[in-house]
């Protein structure tokens, strides 16, 4: 028995030895940083939805994967998987709160059609206050369905911010789905006794795409693995030291790089039992639209795993040689991906950061709704990450050679998925 068992011991590290090797070989750090170089260059001017600048990036990862020979899903005529969306900006809008009109920039508001509100019992009026928990309170009043006016305790401002110029360049959503009508204003509040909201909008129906290409399964073609990232980014932000563009290097065009560098690895070693889907989805920022469309065309009970990719660019809390996986406990995606690293020194972890939400922050969310073992794979040291959704998350600030360990140990991790050997247990469909 003993014996057997050292053969056995030593063949696995062996042919683990044999892998790592090839994985060396087949994504080199050149490549790396050369994809993740164009994808976060300036001429993509932050690749925010509906700009050029995305239209440029989308291009380029076309060509990536005709470079590499992927085929496109089924069904569809080129790597474009193309959908619209329904775009609702704001024409004009006033506010007074107890008689008061309020600042332009103090205010925002949208609903799929215009609205008009005077004291109107009909509204909730719901306030954020200094104690409370922003991202919660914003969440419960926001998904509510209810008319809202929502007044922001001063101390968000800079949430306030963020959210206002991005709701400034317009309120996405899909066809059919109306909007809640909804004002938002930052101010502090004892009572309000009265209130007049105006607001006239502009409705537009621009088309999205994600970008999508295949390799069909040896053995088992009718099973799914996913390999996804986001290649949208938030374009244009307020000027800081001369610079205004968000180049978005580690969010997500480091994803978008492992995608690519996934298709290529993947169609190289030539032996894929189960079909593999590479997939840059468009609008995450604005609403991980691009996965929510792509979920609505598979059957999700024939994908047997997703592996998202979002911001792989420096070395997590954990040291360099390891990632953190979102929902860790939700399947046993994590534990199977561990143990095809044995015998090398990566290590994947469990999200550390909980109370952040990772886990519906992403486009794995859009796929784990419907069941799916989708999961996230991250370094981002997203509590302290100073540079995060600012213009200064640019490939001078990341590591590539966390990049390159990071897409590697993915490689590694997920043979025996793709194999068709190791099939993970599904999540509950999620609540939300
Ligand atoms: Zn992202």
């Amino acid at each position: 028995m003993k014996k057997i068992f050292i053969v056995i011991t030593a063949l696995l590290s062996v042919t683990a030895c044999a892998f790592a090797q090839n994985v060396d070989k087949l994504i080199k750090q050149k490549n790396v940083e050369r994809i993740i170089k164009t994808l976060s260059a300036d001429d993509m001017q932050g690749r925010a939805t509906f700009t050029p600048g995305i239209e440029k990036a989308a291009r380029f990862i076309e060509s990536e994967y005709k470079k590499i020979g992927l085929v496109p899903l089924t069904g569809n005529a080129s790597f474009r998987q193309n959908f619209t969306m329904v775009r609702t900006t704001t024409g004009k809008l006033t506010v007074s709160i107890n008689g008061k009109n309020l600042p332009a920039d103090s205010i925002f508001a949208s609903g799929s059609e215009a609205f008009n509100w005077k004291t109107d019992p009909d509204v909730q009026v719901v306030q954020i206050t200094a104690d409370e928990n922003f991202r919660q309170e914003y969440g419960k009043a926001t998904r509510s369905g209810k008319k809202t006016l929502l007044l922001i305790d001063p101390k968000f401002n800079d949430s306030f911010t963020r959210i206002r110029d991005s709701k400034l360049k317009g309120s996405v959503a899909f066809k059919g789905k109306t909007l809640q009508p909804i004002t938002i204003v930052l101010g502090k509040f004892d009572q309000v006794t009265s209130f007049e909201v105006s607001y006239e909008n502009k409705v537009e129906e621009p088309p999205l795409f994600n970008i999508a290409g295949m390799i069909p399964g040896k053995t088992k073609p009718d099973e799914y693995v996913i390999f996804g990232g986001h290649y949208d980014h938030l374009g244009i932000l307020k000027p800081m030291e001369g610079d205004s563009i968000a180049n978005g290097a580690d969010d997500d065009a480091s994803g978008t790089t492992a995608v690519i560098s996934l298709a290529k690895y993947y169609k190289k070693l030539h032996n894929n039992a189960r079909t593999i889907i590479f997939v840059a989805f468009c609008a995450e920022e604005i609403g991980e639209f691009g996965s929510q469309y792509f979920a609505t065309q598979v059957q999700p009970y024939k994908i047997v795993a997703m592996f998202n990719i979002e911001m792989i660019g420096k070395a997590s809390k954990f040291g360099t040689n390891s990632a953190f996986i979102t929902g860790y406990e939700r399947s046993d995606f994590g534990k199977i991906l561990q143990k095809n690293l044995e015998g090398t020194s990566f290590k994947f972890y469990p999200d550390p950061y909980p109370q952040q939400d990772l886990f519906y922050r992403s486009d794995n969310a859009s796929l784990a709704r419907v069941g799916v073992p989708a999961h996230t794979i991250s370094t981002d040291q997203i509590d302290i990450d100073k540079y995060y959704h600012t213009v200064k998350d640019e490939l001078s600030t990341l590591d590539v050679n966390n990049i390159t360990l990071t897409i590697r140990a993915i490689a590694l991790s997920s043979r025996s998925i793709v194999a068709g050997v190791d099939t993970p247990t599904r999540v509950a469909k999620l609540e939300r």
